[in-house]
C-alpha cells in the first residue's frame, strides 16, 4: 500500500498451474490484458464475473501501489455480428456499435473502473495484418486461396497452456472438414471476404481477421509484446489463449508473450455454464437493473475467482444476508460517531483499544489475502469477523456509551470502505439507502414467490407483504408496552404461516421460510 514499494503478489498461473510471484517487467508497473466481450447481444451474469474479476485484479494491483496499463478490448467484427446485422435488418457494423454501448452501461452499472485502453477490432486492422505477415515471414504462416493459417507444427511447445502436446490435441479435436488446412488444428489469421461481410484490403486479398489473431495484435499495439498478467475465462485457455501464444511468440520471436496467465472458473446455474447458446443465461442488464451493483458484486466477487460459482436463489439470499450484516454494523458505526459522550468506563475504552488494534491488524490480513491468489471470500471473512466484535460491544450499553466507541466506528468504517470497498466495491454506501433497498428487493423477491406458489398456498396462510409488514409492527408495540406474550403470540403465528422473524439492534427483518 506504500507509494515507494509495492507489495509482493502471488497469483495462480495457468501455464503452471502454481501459485506464482508477479515478477513486472518493469519495476513499479503492471500491464494486464483481459479478454472483452463480443459485441452481438447483450451480455449476461457470468460476462459480468469475467468483467468484474479483471476489475477487481486493476483495483487490487492500483491499490498494492501499481502503475496499471489495463487493456480490455471490444470483439467488433465476428460471425455472430454479422449474423445478427442480418437478424436485425441493419448492418454489423451498426450491431457492434449498438452493443458495445449497451455492455459499457452495464459495466458503468456494476460500477467498474475505466480500463486504461479499450480498442476495438476494426481499429486495429493495420497492426493486425502487419502480424499476420510477421507470422508468414518467420515460416509459421501459409495461404491457400486468400486464406492465411497458422501451421501449428512448426511451433514448438503448441498446447502447453491446456496442458498438451500435439497428439494429444489431434486425438480430441473435432476434425474440421477443410481440405485447406495442412493439420486440422491449424487456425485461421485472415479468412477470405464473402460477398455483403465486412472486409479489408490486404496483400492476401480482401478478408477480414481471425478471431485470435485481434487479441494478440490488440495486446501488442497497447502493452507490448509481452504481457504481465493475461486474464479470461476458463473458455478460453484452449484454443484461444494457446493460440494467442503461439501467434504473438512467432510474430515477435519473444518469450514468454505472458508471465502470468489467469483464468475464472464458470458461473453455473442448475451445474451447467451459463452461456447465450444454451438459453440458459439472465441478463447482466436484468440482474442489474433489480439487484444493483452492490449485490452483483458481493454475488459475483464473493466467492474465489477459481471457484465455480453457482448462480441460485440461496447463493442470492446469502448475498442479501451479509450485505445487510455489513450494512446493520456500517449503520449503528455510523450512530456511534455522530452520538455525544459521557464519561468513559475504563474497561469499556480498552476494549475499544483492543478493537481499533484489530481493526489495524485486519487490514494487513485483508491485504494479504488479496496478495495471495485475490482470496476476496478470506478478505471478506476477516472484515465479518470485526463487524461480530464490534456488534458484541455495541450491544453492551457501558461499551457502547464510552467514548471510544466512536473511535472503534470510524475504524471499522475505514476497513468497510477502503480495504475491502477499495478493492471488491462493496461497503460504500449509505447503510440507510441501502437497507431500505434490501428491504424492498426481499419484499419483491417474497412476492413473486407467493405468485408462484401453487394454488391454495395463499388460503393457506402464506400471509402477503403488508400483512407481515404490519403484524410486525403489531408485535413491535406490543413489546413497546411490555406484552411479551402477545409479542411472541404474534411471531408465532407467523412463523406458523410460513413467516420467519429476524431480530436485531436495527430491527426486524422477515422472509418466507
Ligand atoms: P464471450 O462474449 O462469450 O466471448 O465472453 C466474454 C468473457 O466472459 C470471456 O472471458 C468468457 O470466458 C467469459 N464467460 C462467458 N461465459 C461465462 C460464464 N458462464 N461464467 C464466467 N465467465 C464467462
Ligand atoms: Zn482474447
Amino acid at each position: 500500500m506504500s507509494k515507494s514499494a509495492p507489495r509482493e503478489i502471488w497469483l495462480t498461473n495457468t501455464l503452471s498451474g502454481k501459485r506464482e510471484k508477479l515478477e513486472p517487467q518493469v519495476a513499479d508497473k503492471l500491464s494486464l490484458y483481459s479478454c472483452g466481450p463480443t459485441v452481438y447481444n447483450l451480455i449476461h451474469i457470468g460476462n459480468l464475473r469475467s468483467g468484474l474479476v479483471a476489475d477487481m485484479m486493476f483495483r487490487y494491483f492500483k491499490r498494492a501501489g501499481y502503475e496499471v496499463n489495463y487493456v480490455r478490448n471490444y470483439t467488433d467484427v465476428d460471425d455472430k455480428i454479422i449474423q445478427r446485422g442480418h437478424d436485425e435488418g441493419s448492418s454489423p457494423e451498426a450491431v457492434a456499435k449498438k452493443y458495445t454501448q449497451e455492455v459499457e452501461k452495464d459495466y458503468a452499472l456494476a460500477g467498474m473502473l475505466e480500463p486504461t485502453h479499450k480498442p476495438k477490432v476494426t481499429e486495429t486492422i493495420p497492426e493486425i495484418i502487419a502480424m499476420i505477415g510477421d507470422i508468414i515471414q518467420a515460416g509459421q504462416g501459409y495461404v491457400v486461396d486468400g486464406e492465411v493459417f497458422f501451421g501449428v507444427d512448426k511451433f514448438p511447445g503448441y498446447g502447453k497452456l491446456a496442458g498438451r502436446d500435439l497428439d494429444d490435441l489431434m486425438a480430441g479435436a473435432r476434425v474440421e472438414i477443410n481440405d485447406k488446412k495442412r493439420n486440422p488444428l491449424d487456425f485461421s489469421l485472415w479468412k477470405p471476404a464473402k460477398p455483403g461481410e465486412p472486409a479489408w484490403d490486404s496483400p492476401w486479398g480482401k478478408g477480414r481477421p481471425g478471431w485470435h489473431i485481434e487479441c494478440s495484435a490488440m495486446s501488442a499495439k497497447w502493452i507490448g509484446t509481452q504481457i504481465d498478467v493475461h486474464h479470461g475465462g476458463e473458455d478460453l485457455v484452449f484454443p484461444h489463449h494457446e493460440n494467442e501464444i503461439a501467434q504473438s511468440e512467432a510474430a515477435s520471436g519473444k518469450k514468454p508473450f505472458v508471465r502470468h496467465w489467469v483464468h475464472h472458473r464458470f458461473l453455473n446455474i442448475n451445474k451447467q455454464k451459463m452461456s447465450k447458446s444454451l438459453g440458459n443465461f439472465m441478463l447482466a442488464r436484468d440482474f442489474l437493473g433489480r439487484y444493483g451493483a452492490e449485490v452483483s458484486r458481493q454475488l459475483l466477487l464473493g466467492v474465489h475467482y477459481r471457484t465455480i460459482l453457482d448462480f441460485t436463489d440461496e447463493a442470492l439470499e446469502q448475498s442479501f444476508d451479509s450485505l445487510e450484516r455489513l450494512y446493520q454494523a456500517k449503520k449503528l458505526a455510523r450512530a456511534a460517531l455522530g452520538r455525544k459522550y459521557g464519561m468513559g468506563d475504563a474497561m469499556a475504552e480498552s476494549a475499544w483499544g483492543e478493537f481499533a488494534a484489530s481493526c489495524q491488524k485486519a487490514r494487513k490480513e485483508i491485504d494479504d489475502h488479496f496478495a495471495a491468489d485475490l482470496n476476496a471470500p478470506g478478505a471478506l471473512a476477516v472484515l465479518f469477523t470485526l463487524v461480530r466484535t464490534f456488534n458484541r460491544l455495541m450491544q453492551e450499553p457501558r461499551s457502547a456509551g464510552s467514548p471510544s466507541a466512536a473511535l472503534g466506528a470510524g475504524e471499522l468504517i475505514r476497513v468497510m470502505e477502503e480495504d475491502i470497498g477499495g478493492v471488491l466495491g462493496v461497503g460504500r454506501l449509505d447503510p440507510d439507502k441501502f437497507l431500505a433497498d434490501l428491504s424492498r428487493m426481499r419484499a419483491e423477491r417474497a412476492q413473486e414467490r407467493m405468485a408462484a406458489a401453487p394454488a391454495g398456498a395463499g388460503s393457506a396462510g402464506l400471509p402477503g407483504a403488508e400483512e407481515v409488514e404490519k403484524l410486525i409492527a403489531d408485535r413491535k408495540a406490543a413489546r413497546a408496552a411490555k406484552d411479551f406474550a402477545g409479542a411472541d403470540r404474534i411471531r408465532d403465528e407467523l412463523a406458523a404461516r410460513g413467516v420467519i422473524l429476524k431480530d436485531s439492534a436495527q430491527g426486524t427483518t422477515w422472509s418466507y421460510r
